[in-house]
């Protein structure tokens, strides 16, 4: 090993050591922030001092190394520019592109290595299975993240989309893929086969994820978000690059993680996601006309009667949901629980793992107003504290409120609900009858207790500020 060659092995040991200090401050939203620069430092570290070796230990030409450098400087520019102007409930979006090109990155990565390997040279096996599972994870993501990208952006059907012997098909195509795997993997030159690996690989990423519906696509992401990481590990072992390596298997541990808790969360399971068992639920869900469906058989209510029972209520749950975010009424929530904590009334906010269009996107999104941490209640602590409950105030949340789920045979089917039904009265602020993600009524809208403020959220909480702001003084 010369100096240099140390150098370089120290620098990804450092890189190695900021990826993992930056995962585990991501682990509570207080330290997050810091915890995503850390491991960006990771991942700077780990960009310059390859390319520094790449440059200084082969024998490319000059033309390909500035390519690399163009290239490198595209992407760090559509890195930025995205990540700055993507709203907040685009992001899943954005992920997701991230995951295709991860993926395919890795893909291309493991071609690229076994066509310009000496030809004629013997392609030992610890290099061809890594080769082959790279590309065979990698087309399945590349290809399987673009139609979610699509799915969640509503370019394609968010809908399931079966076909009559979709599963056969399905089966048939995984089946492709795999004799061709083993077929390079026993003749390891053959081109030709690791090209039918590539397309039936993406065949599946397609075929997986278009059957994807309602409360499904949330583990799906996180999934794929999984599968590139592996992909990029086995593209590491493929060319023999320890920072891929590291990198790729700490992206695919936390991504299975992730998955794991999602797929309990929503009550789902993986093997079945994995299998094709996606928009099953939703296939048999009811038409949009179930109980709820229409502003007739509500009760609605103004601002001004939901701040007259806030003001004189004990316990307050708000319950947060994806059209808080599309609102951006965070500030907002935050100055409304201030005023009802100021006048002694105890508010909690109760946080459902898949609430929103991300992961954590509640978590973000109230740490953003400054919510102090220990008012977020996670789904089992909210569902104890619901019964004492005076009023559940729920903001642009829907599917994970919806009663519905504790039902077989709708798209929400077995996944765990905020029991905000137990509270003693409930308030829901949305702007119309609408179903939420998964398209199905939500029959807690037609509970008699519920109270249904039809506005934009942020408009809806200023109102009852106001309202409150009123009560609370000619109380005091
Ligand atoms: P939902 O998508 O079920 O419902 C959101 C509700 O917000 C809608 O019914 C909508 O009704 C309302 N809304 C939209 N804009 C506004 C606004 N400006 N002001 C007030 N209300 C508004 O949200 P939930 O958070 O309850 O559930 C999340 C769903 O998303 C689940 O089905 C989950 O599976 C899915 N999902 C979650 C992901 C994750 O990782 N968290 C990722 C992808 C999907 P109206 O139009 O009438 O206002």
């Amino acid at each position: 090993m010369t100096v240099f060659e140390f150098i370089v092995g120290v620098a990804y040991l450092v890189a190695a050591m900021l990826f993992v200090i930056g995962l585990h401050r991501m682990r509570t939203p207080s330290t997050a922030r810091s915890g995503n620069l850390v491991s960006a430092g990771g991942m700077v570290v780990t960009v310059v001092v390859t390319f520094i070796y790449a440059v200084a230990t082969s024998h490319g030409s000059v033309w390909g190394w500035a390519a690399l450098a163009v290239g490198l400087a595209a992407g760090a520019v559509f890195g930025v520019v995205r990540a700055r102007t993507t709203k907040m409930t685009d992001v899943p979006q954005l992920v997701s592109l991230f995951n295709a090109v991860g993926g395919g990155a890795a893909a291309a990565v493991a071609l690229a290595d076994f066509v310009h390997s000496t030809p004629g040279a013997l392609v030992s096996l610890d290099s061809s299975i890594p080769i082959v599972l790279d590309v065979l994870i990698g087309g399945v993501t590349l290809s399987g993240s673009l139609v979610a990208a699509g799915k969640l952006q509503g370019i394609i059907s968010g809908k399931p989309l079966q076909f009559p012997g979709g599963r056969i098909v399905n089966v048939i195509v995984v089946l492709i893929a795999l004799l061709a795997a083993v077929l390079v993997v026993v003749e390891p030159r053959n081109v030709t086969m690791l090209v039918i690996l590539l397309v039936a690989a993406l065949a599946v990423g397609v075929l997986m994820v278009l059957p994807i519906g309602g409360a499904d696509a949330p583990v799906v992401v996180s999934l794929l978000n999984a599968f590139t990481g592996l992909a990029v590990a086995f593209a590491g072992f493929a060319i023999d690059n320890q920072a891929m390596i590291i990198a790729g298997a700490l992206v695919g541990a936390a991504g299975t993680i992730l998955t794991l808790q999602m797929a309990q969360a929503m009550n789902r399971s993986v093997v079945s996601i994995i299998l094709g068992g996606f928009g099953t639920a939703d296939s048999v869900a009811p038409a949009v006309d179930g109980p709820g469906a229409s502003a007739a058989n509500v009760r609605q209510v103004t601002a001004d009667d939901v701040g007259l029972q806030l003001a004189y209520a004990q316990h307050v749950m708000v319950v947060p949901g994806y059209g808080l975010a599309a609102a951006q009424a965070q500030h907002e929530v935050a100055d409304l629980a201030k005023i009802l904590t100021d006048h002694g009334i105890d508010v909690k906010y109760a946080i459902h793992p898949v609430a929103g269009r991300m992961p954590g996107h509640m978590n973000v999104l109230l740490a953003e107003a400054n919510v102090p941490y220990t008012q977020m209640l996670q789904l089992d602590e909210a569902n104890a504290a619901f019964e004492t409950c005076d009023v559940a105030l729920v903001i642009g949340a829907n599917d994970v409120t919806n009663p519905a789920a504790r039902r077989p045979g709708n798209a929400v089917s077995g996944m765990p609900i905020l029991d905000v039904d137990h509270a003693k009265s409930v308030v829901v602020i949305k702007r119309s009858m609408s179903p939420g993600y998964a398209g199905i009524p939500n029959e807690l809208f037609s509970d008699p207790k519920t109270g249904m403020l039809f506005a934009d959220a942020k408009k809806g909480i200023t109102d009852i500020e106001v309202a409150v702001k009123q009560y609370v003084t000619a109380g005091s």
